[in-house]
């Protein structure tokens, strides 16, 4: 069952040839015997993960199932979840228990889906690697010495080595792309506003965005069925009609017009993952597309205008843990602002302080024009960009990611190496557009290692029923999406 579709899972549950408690106890299983070495799940709570397979079991019975019904789903820890430790991966959360849903979670729970447990994450969703994470690192199922991407590290690695159905994920610059490259799976995300926010713990709320992490296409259609909505408790939600994402997943792609930026193929992008980016549009050339070459010409100003961006909402949004209503307190101070002091100080890891610091300096008095404000023009003409491009074609495609997974431990001391990762995915948030990776190949470790390489695809707004379908039908000529790692049996 391990390998199945979300559609052949939900057909066996309406059979009923397994039940959601026996699929669930399966997971739970794989759980047990992979989670101790690669730390894809922080929080397991298995009599609530076994009451909602019990309570689909008894969904399913009355013949009231929807798609999802009995499914089980690893949760990205950014997503508050009533009566679950919430940590968003920080010290300064570790005891918090949500007293609510995230609009996802509810969503996931109306649908009659099945929570397997919340997933390890960069702290405040902050990394490219999962390292920041206060819980630890996560192994990269495909090779256990290197790093599964971020800021969902958990999710990845949990849908990688089938340690769930899939998982929820969230992208502020690249947080679901990079690590369904790394690690050979397919995610999305969505336009900005088309997936609440709320009970989403906060990062930039700008470029913050929910989507899935699937094995296919066809899986995130489904899933973004469910995840998809307008929400009145999200100020920036989008009034977007309900749609059906499965809908256009057949329709051919003759004709198609796929734009290569130039900007994307340049300096930076590593051979190997590039040669598995050409062997991927040739593909798409036999399916009948039609190559445009186009230019995205401020793709380069992307990460700086982030870096100033993200860390500027990030110091604005991360003032809330004071030590006063929730989140951890310091055992011993002085005074009220020593309270303040102490408890931050010892609640946030080095990454977190050193976007704080960078959001509160860009932002203050006398660098604000220099920074912020000149930040947010390019990201204007960032977004420019892309309307431009997409009067040419009707998706633009090119690697999620320059390299394939990195060492454990091997860019931690060098920050702007790390940022680096998300120079494919980052202008996509700025703009506020959808984009998605997919399993595009392999290439090989210089230690004999199989590593997956993911192709992006960009798509215009609220377009993602057509990118859906471009990357469906790839899906249906080629097997990328359906290769498992190998893993070790047991603890290592
Ligand atoms: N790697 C980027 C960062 O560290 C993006 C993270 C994300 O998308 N959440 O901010």
């Amino acid at each position: 069952m391990i390998n199945s579709s979300l559609k052949s899972l939900s057909t066996a549950l309406q059979a009923k040839t397994i039940s959601s408690v026996e699929l669930t106890q399966e997971y739970l299983n794989r759980i047990h015997q992979f989670n101790p070495t690669i730390n894809a799940y922080i929080t397991l709570d298995e009599a609530k993960t076994l009451a909602q397979a019990q309570a689909a079991d008894a969904r399913i019975a009355a013949g009231s199932a929807d798609a999802l019904t009995g499914i089980p789903f690893a949760q990205k820890d950014i997503f508050c979840a009533k009566g679950w430790v919430t940590t968003c991966g920080s010290k300064m959360l570790a005891n918090f228990v949500a007293p609510y849903d995230a609009d996802v979670i509810s969503q996931f729970d109306a649908a009659g889906a099945v929570n397997l447990g919340k997933t390890n994450m960069d702290e405040f969703a902050m990394g490219s690697s999962n390292e920041t994470s206060f819980f630890g690192g996560v192994k990269n199922p495909w090779d256990f010495s290197r790093v599964p991407g971020g800021s969902s590290g958990g999710s990845a690695a949990a849908v990688a080595a089938r340690l769930c159905a899939a998982a929820t994920g969230t992208d502020t610059g690249g947080s679901i792309r990079q690590p369904a490259s790394l690690c050979g799976f397919t995610g999305l995300k969505p336009t900005y506003g088309l997936v609440s926010r709320y009970g989403m713990i906060a990062f930039a709320s700008s470029l913050d965005q929910a989507g899935p992490m699937a094995k296919s296409a066809e899986d995130c259609a489904l899933m973004m069925n469910v995840m998809a909505g307008f929400d009145e408790r999200d100020s920036t939600s989008v009034n977007h009609p309900k749609e059906d994402y499965s809908r256009d997943l057949k329709q051919s792609l003759k004709g198609l017009k796929i734009g290569l930026p130039r900007e994307y193929f340049a300096e930076g992008l590593d051979t190997s993952v590039a040669k598995v980016i050409e062997a991927a549009i040739e593909q798409y050339k036999k399916l009948g597309a039609e190559i445009i070459d186009i230019s995205l010409p401020n793709t380069s100003l992307s990460i700086p205008v982030y870096y100033v961006l993200a860390p500027a909402e990030a110091s604005s949004n991360l003032s809330r843990y004071d030590g006063v209503r929730f989140g951890h307190r310091a055992a011993q101070y002085d005074d009220l602002m020593d309270m303040y002091m102490k408890s931050r100080a010892e609640g946030f890891g080095a990454e977190v302080k050193r976007r704080i610091l960078i959001g509160t300096y860009v932002l203050s008095a006398g660098y604000y024009d220099a920074y912020y404000l000149k930040a947010q023009q390019i990201r204007r003409l960032i977004a420019q960009d892309f309307t431009d491009a997409f009067k040419k074609c009707d998706v633009i495609m090119g690697p999620a990611a320059p390299s394939t997974a990195f060492k454990i431990g091997e860019k931690t001391d060098d920050p702007v190496a790390m940022y680096l990762q998300d120079i494919y995915t980052i202008s996509t948030n700025l703009a506020g557009l959808p984009g998605m990776s997919i399993p595009a190949g392999f290439v090989m470790s210089e230690d004999g290692k199989d590593l997956p390489a993911g192709l992006q695809i960009i798509g215009n707004y609220f377009d993602e029923a057509r990118m859906l379908n471009v990357a469906h039908q790839y899906q249906q000529v080629t097997d990328w999406h359906m290769k498992m790692p190998v893993m070790p049996e047991g603890k290592q």
